[in-house]
């Protein structure tokens, strides 16, 4: 069941590269796997999967010694900076840096185990209350500070965009991520190498991948509803 719904994911991603005129291996899906037990991930894995997405610490640590290791694990969610040190050795990217204190943090952790860590700002781009992420006008300024810390890479950026019915509607927003990611090049920066677009979930990621997206971010569209009720 769970392999009918990555099929059909993996359909709807072809069908916005065909209609954009993107090729499909510049779009990496994330299978968003957080409150799922590993046992559904394997399901995922063994479809093909490699990249899952979670957004608590915790889940990645227990996660990380239950599964195969060369899946790669994407930190998603807000990271708390007393938490860093707990996955710096277990994941391929933090998309979530949206203040200079955590990647300054994400930095000497980096540091310590002699790696470079990629790493996305994340922008609020309809400027919510409920959300994380640095304003898009502040955006350019925090990538220039953080360009200096020299165990991290900043690879791109990413959103998370209003909850909506009608996908349309994030539209402008992918739009404007892009425009943002296209500033920050020009800056030619220490230490950045803008790729990676981390924008579109379940309900607007065609839309996305059709405004250039790099990385998806699919949760309920593979695993289902989430319930957060602790069984
Ligand atoms: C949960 C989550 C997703 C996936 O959301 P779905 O709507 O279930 O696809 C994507 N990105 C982030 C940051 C999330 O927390």
């Amino acid at each position: 069941m769970l392999k009918d719904n990555l099929a059909n994911v993996e359909s709807n991603i072809q069908k916005a590269c065909t209609k954009s005129g993107r090729d499909r291996a510049d779009v990496t899906l994330i299978a968003v796997s957080k409150t799922k037990p590993a046992e559904l991930l394997k399901e995922i894995y063994d479809a093909g999967v490699r990249d899952f997405g979670e957004n608590k610490v915790q889940e990645i640590c227990e996660k990380y010694d239950k599964l195969p290791s060369d899946i790669r694990w994407h930190m998603i969610g807000h990271l708390q900076r007393n938490k860093v040190k707990q996955i710096i050795d277990k994941v391929c990217m933090i998309h979530s840096v949206d203040t200079y204190r955590l990647a300054e943090e994400i930095n000497v952790q980096a540091k310590k185990h002699n790696i470079i860590m990629p790493v996305l700002i994340e922008i609020n781009i309809a400027g919510e209350q409920s959300k994380f992420g640095i304003g898009r006008e502040d955006a350019v300024l925090l990538a220039e500070e953080i360009s200096h810390l020299d165990n991290l890479r900043i690879n791109g950026l990413m959103t998370v965009a209003p909850y909506v019915e009608d996908p349309e509607e994030n539209r402008q927003y992918f739009q404007e991520i892009m425009q943002i990611a296209v500033d920050i090049r020009q800056k030619k920066l220490d230490n950045t190498d803008i790729r990676v677009l981390s924008m579109g979930m379940t309900g607007d990621y065609m839309v996305a991948v059709e405004e250039g997206a790099t990385m998806v971010r699919v949760g309920t569209g593979i695993f289902g509803e989430r319930s957060y009720a602790r069984k």
